[in-house]
């Protein structure tokens, strides 16, 4: 079937009507409310239930408080946590916690931001903050490493102090 094309009106042939009405839209949003983010010196606020990137955090005496379980390493479904647990000469940091990591990765690459490795710890030692915006020049930077997890997550203030020294 041939649909035959819609002869354009006087004004259509004008297209100064249409040239006007882009103008309006603009004028409309030029005094209107701003939209524009100035990224990254802004940035939005994320909603409370917002699941970001995972650190690690420290107890309230600034103590790691991971005990190199390997659970969340265990449960991650994409695998982009790697634990060294320290061994059995470790020395430990306080009290009865020997087994601080040696070393302990998180691939920010691979990570899909599940919550599994928060839901699983034992010890509450990593959380998912609200972090989302995760940059880096190359694949290795990507790789968070302890310290770095440990600085990105800070201290956790919870209620409950299990190694606390008697
Ligand atoms: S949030 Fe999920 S994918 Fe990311 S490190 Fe934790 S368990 Fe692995
Ligand atoms: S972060 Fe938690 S689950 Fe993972 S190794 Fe440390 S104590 Fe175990």
């Amino acid at each position: 079937m041939i649909v035959p094309r819609k002869e354009l009106s006087f004004w259509e042939r004008m297209y100064l009507p249409t040239i006007w009405s882009g103008f309006k839209v603009t004028a409309r949003h030029f005094v209107g409310k701003k939209v524009t983010m100035q990224y990254p010196e802004e940035k939005w606020t994320v909603p409370p239930g917002y699941r970001g990137a995972p650190y690690l955090v420290k107890d309230q005496e600034g103590r790691t408080k991971c005990v190199s379980c390997q659970l969340c390493e265990f449960v991650c479904p994409p695998k982009a946590i790697r634990i060294t647990p320290p061994g059995p000469a470790a020395v430990a940091e306080t009290g009865n916690v020997e087994k601080g990591p040696k070393e302990f990765d998180i691939n920010m690459l691979r990570c899909i931001f599940c919550g599994y490795c928060q839901e699983v710890c034992p010890e509450e030692a990593i959380f998912l903050k609200q972090d989302y915006s995760l940059t880096g020049t190359n694949r290795k930077e990507m790789i968070f490493n302890k310290e770095k997890l440990l600085a990105l997550g800070g201290t956790h203030q919870d209620g409950i102090q299990k190694w606390k020294n008697k």
